[in-house]
């Protein structure tokens, strides 16, 4: 899945970075992968694959290693992937271009996992939660009221990264669609919580309207998934989907450096715009689409490798921006008493 956070970020970069967002939305939809690829109809790829199968499948059958197995590599499935090899292999002894197999690149596998760098970056980025959903426990004042609220961040970010490295590991069409609902549960749940703290809406005379707001992100995300799962999956639909709604989100964390920054001249108000700007341009990895590098790493592993670090700096802001409104809460009620 490509997950996606677009957003500009505050002050005057705001409007580049706001064209920036709407360009890679651009090329973004331009460039959505379909599961059939140059590669699938290569003559020689066909040829392979056919005879590979009446070979090894059917006429003797060739048993799959146990570790294989494990990852429900079958007979077909080895012979798709070997043949995706030798072609591959062929073509750059020949000076050919590099193709696509079921819109994939062909990647070398390790231990079976389809794509290697792409698991160890969503196991490293679902960590990053893990340790930032410690860092919270530890470290948000105890009567910080989206204390709940930020944590059920660190549950939807280790979901979503758990999917993605399952997907990574095996794709099929169960695991994808795990990948891309997860991925869209956390962009959906960013959006749900965002206005909380930039709108202060954790107050208690709001209390209506966060439940409000909390039952119409709910249906928007049944209603996202009900359409992809029983009328239509769509790459297109769903990449525009989860750029929508990362956008909205970015924007209001923008907003929120912008309006804390200029109050408080303190720099740490503007750590959401500049993580934000970090994965803008992170995401533009993954528009170049290159063949891997050593057959291993693409542009999709590299956007997941550069999202672990703003994660982790995500919760440092989230930890740093509760004790300041704690303190300044309890500053407030101290020259009023
Ligand atoms: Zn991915």
């Amino acid at each position: 899945m490509r997950p996606v956070f677009l957003f500009p970020t505050r002050g005057a970069t705001t409007l580049p970075l706001a064209s920036l967002s709407a360009l890679l939305l651009f090329f973004t939809i331009a460039t959505v992968p379909v599961s059939a690829s140059r590669g699938d109809n290569l003559p020689e790829f066909k040829a392979c694959v056919q005879t590979c199968v009446e070979k090894n499948c059917l006429l003797e059958p060739t048993p799959v290693p146990f570790h294989l197995r494990l990852l429900l590599w079958n007979c077909p499935a080895e012979c798709d992937y070997a043949c995706q090899r030798s072609v591959t292999e062929s073509r750059k002894r020949h000076g050919q271009s590099i193709e696509q197999f079921h819109g994939k690149w062909p990647f070398r596998r390790l231990f079976g996992i389809q794509e290697p760098f792409s698991v160890i970056f969503s196991v490293l980025n679902g960590y990053a939660h893990y340790v930032g959903l410690r860092s919270l426990r530890r470290e948000l004042p105890k009567n910080y009221p989206l204390a709940s609220y930020y944590r059920w961040f660190s549950y939807f970010g280790m979901f979503c990264w758990f999917c993605s490295a399952i997907f990574h590991t095996r794709d099929f069409v169960f695991t994808e669609r795990m990948d891309y609902f997860g991925a869209g549960a956390n962009v959906m749940y960013g959006l749900y919580y965002t206005p909380l703290r930039v709108f202060r809406l954790y107050r208690p005379r709001f209390q209506n309207a966060v439940r409000l707001w909390g039952y119409l992100c709910l249906a928007a995300y049944l209603a996202h998934v009900y359409y992809l799962q029983f009328v239509r999956w769509d790459y297109t639909y769903n990449m525009a989907a989860n750029v929508f709604v990362g956008a909205v989100t970015n924007l209001l964390w923008t907003y929120f450096s912008i309006h804390y920054y200029s109050k408080l001249r303190r720099f740490w108000a503007a750590w959401p715009g500049l993580i934000v700007t970090w994965l803008i341009l992170a995401m533009s990895l993954e528009l170049l689409d290159f063949p891997p590098l050593a057959d291993a790493l693409d542009a999709h592993a590299l956007w997941h490798a550069a999202t672990i670090l703003p994660a982790m700096w995500w919760y440092r802001f989230l930890i740093h921006d509760s004790r300041q409104t704690v303190e300044h809460a309890e500053d407030i009620m101290r020259v009023k008493s």
